[in-house]
């Protein structure tokens, strides 16, 4: 076993790493967590789909393989300890730092960097802390900054067929053996907001108790099987 973090295991095999999504649900830098049924291969599942059409999209994404019920195999990466994060609309952490409504409209794709620290709760950085730090060059962060843009606009349009609004979305990058910037991690309810009329189909069900999470997520992979399958 490489490393198990709060909602997966990554493993290595021979020259890929294999990542199992675990029926764990955390919220508040871990401090709510819960085990839920199914949650790891709803993500597993969902995260493959959008991988696989960013992919489709130019966009390089670690995905090689989804193993079902709840493995991926990917490309290794060496993870930048970074969550970007792009913001379409106003809410969460945004609206607690900055103030508004939630569900306002921003006038372009806000990005933010934060890093990946729950005893310093992610703090957010700007492009100089992260060559200060040595986590990334500011050439580096351009980039991921730039990629998360395009990915973003491809996902909006993606739901958007079903109706739904991509509100935001946090992405995590990292390098492969030939020095590439590559997308990793998931995409999954658990790391965007996604609304219809108002309802919310994402992790704030859980953050703020609003009912069973699960009931969503599974709407959420049954919009992106027919979506995908288009
Ligand atoms: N997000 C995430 N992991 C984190 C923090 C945020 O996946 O550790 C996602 C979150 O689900 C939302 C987006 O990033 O879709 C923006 O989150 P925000 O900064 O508003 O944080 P919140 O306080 O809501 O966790």
């Amino acid at each position: 076993m490489v490393y198990e973090g709060k909602t997966k295991i990554v493993r290595i095999v021979g020259d890929h790493a294999l990542i199992e999504f675990k029926d764990d649900i955390t919220a508040g830098d871990g401090l709510k967590h819960d085990v839920i049924l199914n949650k790891g291969s709803i993500c597993a599942e969902i995260t493959a789909i959008l991988m696989n059409f960013l992919s489709e999209k130019g966009i390089k994404t670690h995905l090689v393989e989804f193993l079902p019920p709840n493995i991926l195999k990917t490309v290794p990466l060496k993870m930048f300890p970074l969550e970007v994060v792009v913001r379409l609309k106003k809410a969460g952490s945004f609206v607690k730092r900055y103030g508004g409504v939630e569900g306002e409209e921003l006038p372009f794709p806000l990005v933010e960097f934060f890093i990946k620290d729950d005893e310093r709760h992610d703090p957010m950085v700007c492009f100089d802390h992260l060559e200060i730090l040595g986590i990334s060059t500011k050439k580096q962060a351009e980039e991921m900054k730039e990629i998360s843009i395009k990915a973003t606009l491809v996902l909006k349009e993606f739901f958007e067929k079903g109706d739904f609004e991509l509100w935001d979305i946090k992405y995590e990058f990292g390098l492969s053996k030939d020095g590439q910037i590559i997308l990793g991690d998931e995409i999954s309810p658990d790391t965007f907001r996604l609304r219809k009329k108002g309802e919310i189909f994402d992790k704030d069900v859980y953050r703020r108790n609003l009912g069973d999470p699960m009931k969503k997520y599974e709407e959420v992979l049954e919009l992106c099987r027919s979506l995908s399958s288009q």
